[in-house]
């Protein structure tokens, strides 16, 4: 079994995400968690030191910086795509700030909530991080206290109840949502390298039900049957023939989304666009990669967020289309690009806002700490990861520190214009 390569309690995460996802070993990003917690061990006492910053004339002489403080107790939700992951992540970023912490992971997960229930207590000081485990009911109840911060990880339409939540008490929050993360592929590229990296971000994290998965990719109409066949060589290479027997690609987390994936396959406006994959297993909750070729704009799949292994390639006749067409669309949490020409690059990075940008791969740059991970627009507002998850969780307090000397009259009533002058 999958889980067998790892030792520990981390073989205990791995079977419980393979309970919920099938998820294969390689896919679990504990060594991702594990980085993190070294990574805010390491740079700590750097991100708490106070910053000295200039003191000016005016309040002369004083010395002045921002020192961070805890926000106090501070409330995180998470989703069922990467149920260990989102939620020690933020947990890292929380108590290395210094605050206490109330962890509600997915209900969608159960095999991982229920692990974290029993885990944390067992390895944390329970005074500092708790774990409610529920579904709405329970998050509802959550949410109606008066929290320091809320950190919601998972789809806008409950980011709003969050955050319209989170309004009657002034709390601030951090959405970590999804969106449709667009791939735009030039023809000067490394065409297998290309398709290799598109497949790794798409079915290679969770068969497609990732928040940073390419959601679909534009190309122009003369180099996408060049793509095509090099993602189906890539395929048939990862995941074999017959994809839906491959211990390597995800199961979807359930019926509910599998009918919803299966919804967006049948949809008469797409389903005869299928030009690879297709195949599905109801019984074992799998999709195979599935291609489609030139979809309506207006179809169902090019309107939400696939989260799941269907990839739709939409043609222009000048990759220069592409900026209009991802402008039309919601902001993205990822923007990808596949180019060799610099200034292509340079002009995506100007015209197109988006939570993340990567050039010439998926997904990746989630793994750097030094890069804020976060949305903007409809894909979230606030960022994590390295300094920034510390940042997410402070108060950035200014101080100002006197002395009594350099008292300045012209500052005290009663005022004068001979005073005003002096000032
Ligand atoms: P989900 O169903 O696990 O829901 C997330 C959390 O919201 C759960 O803890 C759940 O209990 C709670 N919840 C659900 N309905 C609720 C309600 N009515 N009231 C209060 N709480 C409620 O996850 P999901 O939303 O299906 O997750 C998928 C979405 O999350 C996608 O849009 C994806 O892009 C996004 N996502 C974003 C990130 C990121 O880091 N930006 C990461 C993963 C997933």
């Amino acid at each position: 079994m999958a889980a067998a390569r790892s030792v520990g309690m981390e073989a205990e995460v791995c079977r419980a995400l393979h309970a919920d996802l099938a998820k294969p070993y390689t896919e679990s990003y504990i060594a991702l968690v594990k980085s993190s917690c070294k990574f805010a061990l390491k740079n700590l006492k750097k991100w708490m030191k106070p910053q000295k910053v200039t003191a000016p004339l005016m309040t002369f002489p004083s010395t002045a910086r921002v020192a961070a403080e805890p926000l106090g107790v501070v409330l995180i939700i998470s989703a069922w795509n990467y149920p260990f992951l989102l939620s020690i992540d933020p947990i890292i970023g929380a108590i290395a700030a210094g605050n206490a912490v109330v962890l509600k992971p997915s209900e969608v997960a159960p095999a991982t909530s229920s692990l974290l229930a029993e885990l944390l207590p067992r390895y944390v000081d329970g005074s500092c991080i708790k774990v409610v485990e529920g579904g709405v009911a329970e998050t509802t109840t959550l949410l109606e206290q008066k929290w320091d911060k809320i950190f919601y990880t998972g789809n806008g339409k409950v980011g709003r109840i969050v955050m319209a939540s989170a309004a009657k008490h002034l709390t601030p929050v951090v959405l970590e949502l999804g969106g449709k993360c667009p791939v735009v592929v030039d023809s000067n590229v490394n065409l297998h390298v290309t398709a290799k990296r598109i497949a790794a971000g798409k079915w290679g994290c969770n068969n497609g039900q990732a928040c940073i998965s390419p959601d679909f990719i534009i190309t122009t109409k003369s180099f996408a049957p060049k793509l095509l066949e090099a993602l189906e060589k890539v395929l048939e290479k990862f995941y074999g023939r017959d994809p839906l027997r491959s211990s390597d690609l995800s199961r979807i987390v359930n019926s509910n989304h599998f009918n919803r994936l299966k919804n967006l396959m049948d949809d008469e406006n797409v389903s005869n666009k299928i030009v690879f994959g297709g195949q599905r297993d109801e019984h074992q909750l799998k999709i195979a990669p599935t291609i489609f070729m030139d979809v309506p704009l207006d179809s169902e799949i090019m309107k939400e967020e696939i989260f799941g292994p269907l990839l739709p390639i939409i043609t222009v006749d000048k990759i220069h289309e592409s900026f209009a067409l991802i402008n039309s669309m919601t902001k993205p949490l990822a923007a990808y690009l596949f180019t060799k020409d610099s200034k292509l690059q340079e002009q995506y990075e100007v015209a197109i806002s988006a939570g993340g940008m990567l050039v010439n791969d998926t997904a990746v740059h989630l793994t750097n700490q030094y890069l804020p991970f976060g949305g903007v627009g409809e894909s979230g507002m606030g960022a994590y990861h390295g300094r920034f998850s510390f940042e997410a969780f402070s108060h950035k307090k200014a101080v100002l520190v006197r002395r009594f000397a350099g008292e300045a009259a012209a500052r005290y009533p009663p005022y004068s214009p001979a005073k005003l002058k002096i000032l």
